[in-house]
């Protein structure tokens, strides 16, 4: 396993982020403090992603950026914040088997990121300006992925378990296809 590896088997952008003193709201989501925000725009998981200023990346990016950090010495700091202080052993644990819930997680944050690139390109550019079709499609596809993924985050066990066989039943091969285009249609999501 490499410290890179030992790193991120260890401790999640979110559980980082909180441990360094970000305050996380019930919807997964801080102030950025990688731009001057003041609405909570970054969303923090096993991942991170700032729908303000595009930041993106896992534990390792999050803690290089924010202390200011080469990525070995982020990863050492990791080791050692989180860590047993264990010598990184020598002989690999063997691999997970992938976690549905997790691959949910990153196919519905990749949605999000997408649709909200969408709504602002389509979004009135003033007051005066008609809500176009377009737009209010976005918002609507938007709030939908946004609605699964607060409650795969933040539901109860049950619910998200049911959610989860929800989406591995063929939903989210569908959302990686969608994910393909260059952009994604009302009739993709609903
Ligand atoms: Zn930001």
């Amino acid at each position: 396993m490499t410290i890179y590896e030992k790193a991120k088997s260890l401790v999640t952008a979110r559980e980082a982020a909180e441990h360094y003193g970000l305050k996380v709201n019930s919807h997964g989501m801080a102030l950025c403090p990688f731009h001057d925000d003041h609405n909570p725009s970054m969303k923090v998981d096993e991942r991170f992603h700032c729908f303000g200023c595009e930041e993106d990346g896992d534990v390792i990016d999050f803690t290089t950026k924010f202390f200011n950090l080469t990525l070995p010495e982020a990863a050492e700091k990791l080791a050692a914040d989180f860590g047993d202080g264990a010598e990184l052993s020598a002989s690999p644990a063997p691999p997970k088997p992938p976690d549905p819930a997790e691959r949910c997680h990153d196919v519905l944050l990749a949605l999000e990121v997408q649709l909200h690139r969408q709504k602002r390109l389509t979004a009135p550019q003033s007051m005066d300006d008609p809500i176009t079709t377009e737009y209010a499609q976005n918002c609507q596809m938007y709030d939908f992925i946004v609605g699964l993924a607060d409650l795969l985050s933040g539901g109860i066990e049950q619910q998200k378990e049911d959610e989860v066989s929800y989406l591995t039943d063929g939903v989210l091969d569908r959302y990686e296809r969608i994910l393909q285009k260059e952009v994604i249609e009302y009739a993709d999501i609903f």
